[in-house]
């Protein structure tokens, strides 16, 4: 059984997701074949030289546990794409790329964060080419940790605000990217995503290839996988 969760949006302020996915990663994480997790695992993160905050400290502490008894794959997302090697090791897990393709119990499956196929959203689009372009991120790593949260929080604040501003359609998928993806990859049978936290199951037929296209839920107000074996994908929630 593998298993896929994303968007938990981990923070010290919201002790009872923690302790959902402490209690997940002790348990049911442990004893599977793996365990991807596909992007905003933190509600931020400002750099590797963070691993010694407390909360940070702890999560580590739980990935590490787990990842002891099964192989843990994390995708960077929208809020933590500067999780690095270091938090990787300190971890006890593997990065992986975004997008990546791997077989799923025989099915081809692409497995990405989701926030690049948002095209529609013009705006972050277009931040979100600068913000990972390596001159920003060397610019961003290379201030202080301190500041660096602060700047962290005035984005969040800023990025809150346009939310409310923007029409719903515009920060989902656009379907066109998605189907270019699946062309791009060899048209595989499985997409798995987070970001957008609309959980669903989507049809997609890209030429004469279906797909089916499984959306992660967040953690906001509670805990949920997907768990996917050669009898197909499943909804689980904790
Ligand atoms: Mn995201």
């Amino acid at each position: 059984m593998i298993l896929f969760v994303s968007d938990l949006h981990l923070c010290s302020s919201r002790p009872k997701i923690n302790r959902i996915f402490f209690e997940f990663l002790a348990g049911t994480a442990r004893r599977a074949d793996a365990l991807y997790i596909l992007g905003d695992l933190f509600e931020y993160w400002a750099g590797d030289d963070d691993i010694g905050d407390p909360f940070n400290a702890s999560v580590i502490a739980a990935l590490r546990d787990c990842a002891a008894a099964a192989p843990v794959f994390v995708m960077r997302g929208n809020r933590d794409f500067l999780l690095g090697d270091r938090f990787a090791r300190a971890a006890g897990v593997q990065r992986i790329d975004d997008p990546v393709l791997i077989d799923c119990s025989g099915t081809p499956t692409l497995l990405t964060h989701g926030d690049a196929l948002c095209t529609d959203d013009a705006d972050y689009m277009r931040f979100r080419a600068e913000v990972r372009s390596r001159q920003w991120i060397d610019a961003f790593l290379a201030t202080p940790l301190p500041e660096r949260k602060s700047k962290i929080e005035a984005l969040r604040r800023k990025s809150e605000a346009e939310k409310k501003r923007k029409p719903s359609a515009i920060m989902d998928v656009n379907n066109g990217a998605v189907e270019e993806l699946l062309r791009k990859h060899g048209y595989p049978g499985l997409v798995i995503h987070g970001h957008t936290h609309r959980p669903a199951k989507h049809e997609h037929l890209a030429e004469t290839h279906r797909c089916e296209r499984r959306v992660l839920a967040d953690w906001y107000t509670g805990g949920s996988y997907l768990a996917c074996d050669a009898s197909g994908v499943a909804s689980i929630a904790l």
